[in-house]
């Protein structure tokens, strides 16, 4: 199988992951109770998505 010749230097590593950046989740409102929740999320809630009710939020 293919393999590395080398080890990659730590900078090396670390310049590589320089490039890696936390991606903020992307929020929408819940059209059935206006709470802010995850895109393709069931809301927390209400339980409600795709206009349907999933689950029934305790208290
Ligand atoms: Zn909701």
């Amino acid at each position: 199988m293919a393999h590395p010749k080398r080890k990659i230097s730590k900078s090396r590593r670390d310049k590589r992951r320089t490039h890696y950046k936390a991606i903020a989740p992307t929020l929408s409102y819940c059209p059935n109770c206006g709470e802010l929740k995850l895109s393709h999320r069931a809301c927390p809630s209400c339980g409600y998505y795709a206009g349907k009710s999933m689950f029934v939020p305790e208290s």
